[in-house]
């Protein structure tokens, strides 16, 4: 069964951008996707309308108690004006997993993609063209219910903005420095690690916060419990090349797993190039990491698609990663991603929709 989807089309047009001077998630395009849930009517109103602040109550529950998911993805035009979507459904399967952790209502994944795919097409004009532009894509879920007892909300408001980015890359691809962070946590197992829930992102703050003053960009997450085991770097998943093999921490019931790193997981093993999931102490990386063994470390994700590690911060010593330069798996992952994603490349697992 399709629902319908009202449109609404803005009477005015706002003025685009200018791709140079983009900083992300800065502005916005002319329209949005609106539905809301109701526990009598499941979700309704599924419509798209003009881009627009909306009101709510301050007693509604998206002030208090953090019940929010998110998702994010990005749309790209190709030399023949073509639109594409990275592996949507992937995303919209993470989102109904955030949800049933967050106590969410199940989404109609279905006619979430065909929001996404009319939406995009709607503000098709927004997306940049420039090489390493795209728009990007937030999908996310807010409880509405006016009421401050700690419980799942009766009524949702589920959104699609989107929002035109630069290159990620302005200067060319470039290693980054990582804070090994041995005082905060960003998950422990049974907690909200495997959500895409806004608390992760607010308990992540203190810790990014403190890892910049110090000079770093981002900081290298361990486990919550005993913070021996590598999770992920920043809000990215992390992968090493340690004497050939590239190893990434195996899902552990706190991590996130990104649709970036499964992508990576299926071109390596496409590749023949030898990786594995699993459990990774900090331990065995440092003692690869002295005897000349860890070749390549990177973070995988949406917005940088591959950021290499140039440097390690880890017990008062500086770790530092094939001379601090992009390794030549991560410029064949980072070359090979975009390029199927831009419609560069032949798209030889059918992610491209
Ligand atoms: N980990 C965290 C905590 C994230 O927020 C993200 C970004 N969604 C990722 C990993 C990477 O996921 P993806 O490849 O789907 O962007």
């Amino acid at each position: 069964m399709t629902t319908k989807i009202d449109i609404t089309l803005s009477e005015t047009k706002k003025e685009k951008p200018n791709v140079d001077q983009l900083e992300f998630g800065r502005v916005f395009t002319d329209h949005m996707f609106v539905m809301d849930y109701s526990a009598t009517k499941g979700w309704y109103d599924p419509r798209i309308v003009p881009y627009g602040p909306i009101s709510l109550s301050p007693s509604t529950m998206a002030f208090h108690y953090g019940q929010t998911v998110f998702e994010g993805l990005k749309a790209y035009r190709t030399k023949d004006d073509k639109v594409l979507l990275f592996r949507p459904n992937k995303n919209i399967e993470r989102l109904n997993l955030s949800n049933d952790r967050l106590c969410i209502p199940q989404i109609d994944e279905e006619l979430v993609i065909e929001a996404l795919k009319q939406l995009v097409s709607i503000d098709k004009e927004w997306i940049p063209t420039a090489e390493g532009t795209s728009l990007y894509i937030r999908p996310f879920i807010i409880p509405t219910e006016y009421y401050l007892g700690v419980a799942p909300s009766k009524h949702y408001r589920f959104m699609i903005i989107l929002s035109p980015v630069g290159s990620y890359y302005k200067e060319g691809i470039h290693p980054v420095k990582i804070f090994v962070e041995n005082e905060y946590v960003r998950a422990v197992a049974g907690g909200t690690g495997t959500a895409k829930t806004g608390g992760n992102y607010a308990s992540s703050l203190k810790a990014q916060d403190e890892a910049e003053k110090r000079g770093y960009s981002q900081v290298l997450w361990l486990d919550g419990l005993e913070k021996k085991y590598v999770e992920e770097v920043g809000s990215m998943n992390v992968f090493f090349k340690i004497n050939g093999e590239v190893v990434t921490p195996a899902l552990n019931g706190s991590i996130l797993e990104g649709v970036t790193r499964n992508s990576i997981i299926h071109l390596l093993k496409h590749w023949g190039v030898p990786v594995s999931e699993r459990r990774l102490s900090m331990e065995d990386l440092y003692k690869a990491y002295k005897e000349g063994q860890l070749e390549e470390a990177f973070g995988t994700g949406t917005a940088a698609v591959i950021s290499p590690i140039g440097e390690l911060f880890y017990n008062e010593e500086r770790m530092v990663i094939n001379n601090g330069e992009t390794g030549d798996i991560s410029m064949k992952l980072y070359d090979t991603l975009t390029g199927i994603q831009t419609g560069a490349l032949e798209d030889i697992f059918n992610w491209v929709v």
